[in-house]
C-alpha cells in the first residue's frame, strides 16, 4: 500500500522542534495529554493564490496558515513571504509562538502564516494584489477574536494596511485589531519599531544585574544592525553600554572605547551599510563573535555560534536577539563553561509584546504614549526574566531549559482548567 507522508515530519525544523518540547517535557513530567496536544497544530489552512502579474500572467502561489494552540487566547503570530517557505516550517514557527506568547504571560495562542514567494521579485502592486487575495483566502478564520497576523521576514507595515483594508472591506467595518504591526497613522502602536531591540536591552539589564553589574560601562557587541540589532545598540548606548563591535552583512566594526552609535546609525541611513564608517576599525563577523566582552548579542542570523566556534567565545553573557543563534549543542558547552545565555524565547520577546499593546489598544480605541509603552514593557520582561531565572536556580538548569519549562507549565495549568487534558 502506499505510504501517506505527513507534511509537517517531512520537516526538519518542525521535527526539531517537537523534540526540543518532548525533551523539556520529560523533564518537568508534563502531562501526557498536554504534550500530545502541543505536538500538533490545531487547524492548517492551505490556499491557492492566484495573482495577476504586471505582465499579464496569472501564477498561483501557495500560501499556508498554520494555528497552533488557542488555549490562553486568539492565536497571534506573523505572516512570512519567502521562496523557501513549506507549511512544516510554517508549523514549527507557529509552535514557538505558542510557546512564547505562553511564557510572556500574554492572552494569547500560537499561529504562523506564510506564502512561498520571493518578495523582492514583485512590484509594488504584484505585492499588493498577492497580499489583498491571502487575506481574503483565510478571512473566515482571522480576526481580531480569533487570529490576528503580524509582519515577519519578508513582510512589514505596509503589508499588514493591505489586510487591515481588506479585511475591513469585505466585513464592511473598519476593523484595526485584526493585524498587528500596522503603521501608527492606521492604528499601529507608538514604540512598536524599537520593541524587540528594546526588549534584547531589557533582558541585558537583567542579565548583567545577575552577575551584580550595572549596564552604563558594560562591553557589548551586537552581530546585525538591523531592525533588531540597531535599536538594541541605540538603546544600550543611551544607558550608558559601551558598544565595542557591530557587524551587518557586510563584515563588523570594532572601537574598544565604545562606537559612538549616535554617529553610526546616521552613517548607516545614509549608506544603508555600516561598512567605510570611520569611527571604527574593520573585523569580520567570526572575530566579532569571539571577542571577550560582557555581552554579545546575536541578532541576526540563526546557528552562528555551533559546535564549530564555540570554543572561541569569551563574553561572559548571551543574549538571543534573533531566532536561533546559538544551536542546541553549543548551549549546552556554553552552559557547562558558565557563560549565560538568555534564550531568544525570550530576550526577543518585546516585538510580541508590543504587539498585544497594539491589539489591546485597537480593541478599546485608547492610544498609549511611548513612554507608557516602554514602562509596560519593561515591566513583563523583568517579571519574566526573574521567573525564569528562580526556575533554573531551583531546577538547576539552563535559562532556555527553565523558559520552555515554564511556557509548557502554563500551558499544562490552562488546558486542564478548560478541561481539555482528561
Ligand atoms: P533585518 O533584516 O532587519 O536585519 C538583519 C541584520 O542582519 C541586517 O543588519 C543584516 O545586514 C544582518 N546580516 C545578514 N546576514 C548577516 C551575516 N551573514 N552576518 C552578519 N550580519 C548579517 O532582520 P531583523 O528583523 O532585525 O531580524 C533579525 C533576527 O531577529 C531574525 O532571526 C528574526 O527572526 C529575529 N526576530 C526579529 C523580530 C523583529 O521584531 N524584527 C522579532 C523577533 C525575532
Amino acid at each position: 500500500m502506499e505510504q501517506i507522508q505527513d507534511p509537517l515530519n517531512s520537516s526538519r525544523f518542525f521535527r526539531n522542534t517537537i523534540s526540543l518540547i518532548e525533551s523539556v517535557a520529560e523533564n518537568v513530567q508534563l502531562d501526557p495529554a498536554t504534550l500530545s496536544t502541543l505536538k500538533r497544530p490545531r487547524r492548517i489552512i492551505s490556499v491557492s493564490i492566484p495573482v495577476r502579474m504586471d505582465d499579464g500572467r496569472l501564477l498561483i502561489f501557495e500560501g499556508h496558515r498554520v494555528q497552533h494552540n488557542q488555549v490562553l487566547g486568539p492565536f497571534k503570530g506573523g505572516l512570512r513571504y519567502h521562496p523557501t517557505v513549506h507549511v512544516g516550517e510554517v508549523a514549527a514557527l507557529a509552535t514557538l509562538m505558542t510557546l512564547k506568547n505562553s511564557l510572556l504571560g500574554l492572552p494569547l495562542g500560537g499561529a504562523k502564516g506564510g506564502v512561498c514567494v520571493d518578495p523582492n521579485l514583485m512590484s509594488f502592486g504584484e505585492k499588493e494584489r498577492l497580499t489583498r487575495r491571502f487575506t481574503r483566502e483565510i478571512a473566515p478564520f482571522i480576526g481580531h477574536d480569533k487570529d490576528i497576523p503580524a509582519p515577519d521576514v519578508g513582510t512589514d507595515s505596509q503589508t499588514m494596511a493591505w489586510m487591515l483594508d481588506t479585511y475591513s472591506l469585505d466585513t464592511g467595518y473598519s476593523q484595526t485589531g485584526v493585524v498587528t504591526g500596522k503603521p501608527v497613522a492606521i492604528g499601529g502602536s507608538k514604540g512598536r519599531d524599537s520593541a524587540t531591540g528594546l526588549g534584547v536591552v531589557y533582558n541585558i539589564i537583567k542579565a548583567l544585574e545577575k552577575k551584580k553589574k550595572e549596564i552604563d560601562g558594560a562591553t557589548i557587541a551586537i552581530q546585525g544592525f538591523g531592525k533588531v540589532g540597531m535599536h538594541a545598540a541605540i538603546e544600550a548606548y543611551k544607558l550608558g553600554g559601551k558598544v565595542v563591535a557591530v557587524s551587518d552583512v557586510s563584515g563588523g566594526i570594532f572601537n574598544g572605547d565604545g562606537i559612538d552609535i549616535d554617529e553610526l546609525v546616521k552613517y548607516n541611513n545614509a549608506n544603508k551599510t555600516i561598512e567605510g564608517f570611520s569611527g571604527a576599525k574593520p573585523i569580520s563577523n567570526e572575530e566579532l563573535l569571539s571577542l571577550e566582552v560582557e555581552v554579545l548579542a546575536p541578532c541576526a542570523l540563526e546557528g552562528v555560534i555551533n559546535k564549530q566556534n564555540v570554543e572561541d567565545i569569551r563574553a561572559k553573557i548571551i543574549v538571543e536577539g534573533a531566532n536561533g543563534p546559538v544551536t542546541n549543542a553549543a548551549n549546552d558547552r556554553l552552559h557547562e563553561k558558565g557563560t549565560m545565555i538568555v534564550p531568544d524565547v525570550l530576550a526577543n520577546g518585546g516585538g510580541v509584546i508590543v504587539s498585544y499593546f497594539e491589539w489591546v489598544q485597537d480593541i478599546v480605541w485608547l492610544f498609549w504614549e511611548e513612554n507608557e509603552v516602554r514602562e509596560k514593557l519593561k515591566r513583563i520582561i523583568f517579571n519574566c526574566f526573574d521567573t525564569v531565572y528562580t526556575h533554573a536556580e531551583e531546577h538547576n538548569c539552563d535559562l532556555r531549559t527553565a523558559a520552555l519549562s515554564v511556557s509548557l507549565l502554563r500551558l499544562q495549568t490552562a488546558l486542564e482548567l478548560r478541561g481539555q487534558t482528561r
